[in-house]
């Protein structure tokens, strides 16, 4: 076995010790992380450890992807909304989990090398758009889950919006450095949360969320 694959036993093992759901931690043993990584960075990509991406913006740590993908309760049916591809290594998690996956990213830059990975792994359920001035990806609308991967002030309601009655939505919440992770239901005009605990998200920008 190379070190990569070692290190990649490893974390799964790891994971496997808090994360219960088997379906996410057999997506998480499909994906190859390093592939989603910059060169300089293949060695560390089994480390449970977020690192850059470019653009000042960083692929989470693997325990909170999977963490994040559990909450969702995916079983295969769902379409799924995924705000911040990043390096699209969350979106391909969930296109092995989703019917289909709509990503949306700011940075163009980003969601071109996200998608051009995801073709090259054959992850073809999962459609990456460059986000607009309205919060997620309206036009897909409504979604059965939502996931917001960088840090919110409030839960937005312009992403409520385009999540479905009896929907879950995952979104760190909170000031810019220290966030709860927060599962948000929907029932109507019933709005649920419970925090999965802390964590530390890049900043969500644009409307309903921070400047710049
Ligand atoms: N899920 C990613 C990591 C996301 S980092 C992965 O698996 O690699 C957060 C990303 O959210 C950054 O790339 C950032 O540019 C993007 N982002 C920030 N605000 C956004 C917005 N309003 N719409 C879409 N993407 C946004």
């Amino acid at each position: 076995m190379t070190n990569l694959a070692e290190a990649r036993q490893r974390l799964l093992e790891e994971l496997g010790r808090s994360i219960r759901d088997q379906r996410v931690l057999e997506a998480m043993a499909r994906v190859p992380r390093e592939r989603f990584v910059p060169p300089g960075y293949q060695e560390m990509a089994y480390e449970d450890v977020p690192l850059p991406i470019g653009e000042g913006q960083t692929i989470s740590q693997p325990f909170i992807v999977a963490l994040m993908t559990q909450a969702l309760r995916l079983s295969g049916a769902q379409r799924v909304l995924e705000v911040g591809t990043g390096s699209g290594y969350q979106a391909a998690i969930l296109g092995h989990l989703a019917r289909q996956v709509v990503t949306v990213e700011r940075y163009a830059d980003l969601a071109d090398a996200a998608r051009a990975r995801l073709g090259e792994l054959g992850i073809a359920n999962v459609e990456v758009q460059v986000a607009g001035a309205k919060l997620g990806w309206p036009a897909g609308a409504p979604y059965d889950a939502i996931i917001v991967t960088a840090a919110a002030p409030a839960v937005p309601q312009g992403l409520l919006d385009q999540l479905k009655n009896g929907g879950i939505m995952v979104i760190p919440v909170g000031p810019r450095d220290h966030q709860d992770l927060l599962v948000v239901t929907k029932h109507g005009d019933r709005i649920g949360r419970r925090s999965l605990g802390g964590c530390r998200f890049v900043p969500l920008v644009g409307e309903e969320a921070w400047l710049e």
